[in-house]
């Protein structure tokens, strides 16, 4: 078996489990494989009733001293509760099980049991709700060990999942690692096998720590190696015609109803020189989102125009490429600025399309805007000469190649609001040059911003609705889009979008509240995301979907559910949704976990509104054992690594790729015998085949 083959290759999946896992984005074995599990479920020593902590999952083993009672909730149906009590040498304390009053069956009074759930706090007294029970062969077969949770979707289990794994872990041939012995042991690297079977059946904390740090060192390395490898094309793009300066910019400039502030005056004065000079422009602007990029890019465009060029500018998403014309749109008619703008998109019907496509080619439009679309398409440029990215952190390697096979040599320019600290850039951007906006416009309001535990909940709904009810909007943020059937001991109970919306429509019945998450077919979200952007949505409750780009001033509140399971730097970008207008906005992020770290970690997000400041706190406070669960969605698409927890191996994996590089550079870019295995595998499937840096 290979890795590109199909899972349905496997025994038991045929083209219905197929479209299940299809939904996770897994189609080969590959994709299986690097499905990691999102944290890991670690049974621990059974414990007295009287040791339970309030939210924690648990164990007991305990005798029944109340008959089963089952009672039905009479304003809604078929809501059933059986209970009853439980006794061990410490304590008491009531069992719970909601709609399953099968349960009484199970139960004998005067028995014991071992139960395992989750605690709560009910009238002062210790309830573990619906809590499985336990035969003492399964306990002693699970207790001290991790077992995977993976993001499952409806119909396919975690269970299902985990059966697939092991049967292909040992299905597939692993013999030959393309880490050489040398490299592994340098840098203390575990066999590609044993880091598999480590990542997804550990034995051990510490196994799964280490087989975890071999696979994130070589998803960094090949990334690392990729970008080298780009620098060295980026170094040969001679630009053969320069730009000249333009005094539209400056007349531009200086008609604008505000400043640019010094830091955007010295990164537009950086780009006008890249344009003008005899080597093509490969910018990165960093800068904190509301910090003024999208003025650069408009400048950027304006100077190509009148150069008599074209333009294009890209986002991620439909949305954003929407927003983004509409403020050109604007601006070409307050300004009179010379743009013929148009907006290419995958909405466009075909016919639509074809026009767009023609007036490109004869150059009748000046300024592309679009999304990927606009290179996946087969687009015949006139004479493009400038591309910008907006919110798309790299470059893919398919994309440049797709432009030198159009024979184009474009400037590029790429802006990015992930702060990340400039020793962490210098690698992850290695090929590009990197500009910062170090300094925000004066005239912003600062974002209050609390962290508060669960409790504070109710006043949280009455400050949206009191927000609301002035004519504003608010975006709740959870970690799940539906209710998890697997969780993980040790952690806060993960909120859902799906039913979040629906408690929170039942708690604020006046207000337009519209539930949004990445689940849903491109098109729903659109509509749902115009909606809320034309107003006619109050409240959106959304899984971190929305990080990436949407702008929506009318928005003052953020309110992020279960804070503690997010890292920082990510909780800087969703606060970075409000305070985009000219009111007072908040961010409200809740602890849902009781441990004193995690409110330690969220202060500095209290403290600073500076996102290099609290990436490089990310770094800092988290360690090899941090899991946090929940991916850095957005921009840095790493299946697995995380580069602000892991910074070391990034750092580490830069030092390899610089050997392996160097080495390959020295034998006249040949690979030396040692390292062949690496680059065949990196020729096969990095540089080509996989496109593997997400944009
Ligand atoms: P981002 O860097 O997040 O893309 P934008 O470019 O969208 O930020 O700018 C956010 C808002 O700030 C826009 O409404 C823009 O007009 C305004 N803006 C940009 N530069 C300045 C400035 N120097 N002073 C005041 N407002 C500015
Ligand atoms: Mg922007």
């Amino acid at each position: 078996m290979k890795l590109t083959d199909s899972i349905t290759e496997l025994n038991g999946i045929g083209e219905k489990t197929a479209a299940l896992y299809a939904k996770l984005n897994i189609h080969t074995i590959r994709d299986l494989i690097t499905h990691y599990p999102r944290g890991y479920d670690e049974w621990q020593d059974i414990v007295g009733i009287g040791e339970l902590k309030a939210q924690q999952i648990n164990t007991i083993k305990a005798t029944v001293i109340s008959n089963p009672a089952t009672s039905y909730a009479r304003n809604r149906r078929n809501m059933s509760m059986t209970s009853f009590k439980v006794r061990d040498e410490s304590e008491v304390c009531d069992i719970v099980y909601f709609n399953m009053p099968y349960m009484k069956n199970n139960i004998q009074l005067g028995k014991q049991y071992i139960f395992r759930g989750r605690v709560y706090l009910k009238n002062n007294k210790m309830a573990m709700e619906n809590p499985k029970l336990v035969s003492q062969e399964e306990f002693e077969q699970k207790v001290h060990r991790l077992a995977p949770i993976y993001p499952t979707t409806k119909g396919l289990s975690i269970n299902a999942i985990s059966k697939a794994m092991r049967a292909v872990i040992n299905a597939v041939s692993f013999d030959e690692d393309y880490f050489a012995e040398d490299i592994r042991k340098k840098y203390n690297l575990m066999d590609y096998k044993s880091a598999l079977t480590g990542i997804h059946f550990p034995g051990s904390r510490d196994e799964m720590i280490a087989a975890r740090q071999r696979l994130v060192f070589e998803e960094f390395l090949f990334f690392i190696v990729s970008v080298m490898v780009l620098k060295e094309m980026a170094v040969r793009d001679v630009n053969d015609s320069p730009m000249m300066r333009v005094d539209a910019c400056n007349e531009l400039i200086s008609k604008l109803p505000y400043k640019l502030t010094d830091a955007q005056k010295s990164v537009w004065a950086q780009i006008e020189d890249d344009m003008c000079s005899t080597r093509l422009m490969n910018r990165l602007v960093q800068g904190d989102v509301g910090s003024g990029k999208t003025i650069l890019a408009i400048l950027s465009m304006l100077m190509c125009v009148m150069n008599h060029y074209q333009a294009a500018f890209m986002a991620p998403t439909e949305v954003l490429a929407n927003q983004h014309y509409a403020s050109v749109l604007e601006l070409t008619e307050k300004y009179g600025l010379p743009f013929k703008p148009v907006l290419l998109t995958s909405a466009l019907n075909a016919k639509q399309k074809r026009r767009l496509k023609e007036s490109i080619s004869l150059g009748t439009v000046n300024v592309i805007i679009g999304t990927q679309a606009i290179l996946q398409n087969d687009v015949d440029f006139y004479n493009l000469r400038l591309v910008i990215t907006d919110e798309q952190h790299r470059f893919g390697v398919k994309q440049r190649e797709t432009f030198t096979q159009k024979g184009i040599q474009p400037h590029i320019l790429v802006m990015s609001a992930t702060p990340i600290p400039r020793t962490l850039a210098l690698i992850l951007y290695g090929d590009l040059d990197i500009s910062v906006i170090k300094e925000m416009p004066s005239n912003r309001l600062p974002i209050r911003t609390c962290v508060v535990n669960t409790a504070y909940r109710k006043n949280a709904y009455k400050f949206i609705e009191k927000e609301v009810n002035a004519g504003r909007q608010a975006y709740v943020i959870c970690p799940m889009v539906e209710a998890a059937d697997d969780e993980i001991a040790g952690e806060s109970i993960l909120e859902n979008v799906i039913d979040y919306t629906k408690k929170l429509k039942a708690l604020l019945p006046k207000l337009r509240i519209e539930a949004l998450h990445g689940q849903m077919k491109s098109a729903l979200k659109n509509s749902i995301i115009e909606d809320f952007a034309a107003h006619n949505i109050d409240v959106l409750v959304s899984t971190t979907v929305i990080e990436v780009g949407i702008n929506v001033p009318n928005a003052t509140v953020m309110l992020i559910e279960n804070a503690e399971r997010f890292g920082l730097a990510q909780l800087h970008q969703l606060r970075g949704r409000v305070g985009r207008g000219d009111y007072q906005s908040y961010c409200i992020f809740i602890n849902c976990s009781s441990q004193e770290n995690a409110t330690e970690r969220l202060e500095v997000l209290n403290k600073s509104n500076d996102g290099f400041f609290i990436s490089s706190e990310d770094m800092r406070l988290r360690g090899p054992g941090d899991l946090f669960g929940i991916r850095q969605s957005g921009q840095f698409h790493f299946s697995i690594g995380d580069i602000y927890q892991d910074a070391d191996i990034l750092q580490n994996a830069q030092k390899c790729a610089a050997e392996l590089y160097g080495a390959y550079i020295e034998n006249d870019r040949q690979p030396p015998d040692k390292y062949e295995r690496f680059w065949r595998y990196y020729e096969d499937n990095i540089s080509s085949g996989v496109d593997f840096i997400n944009i």
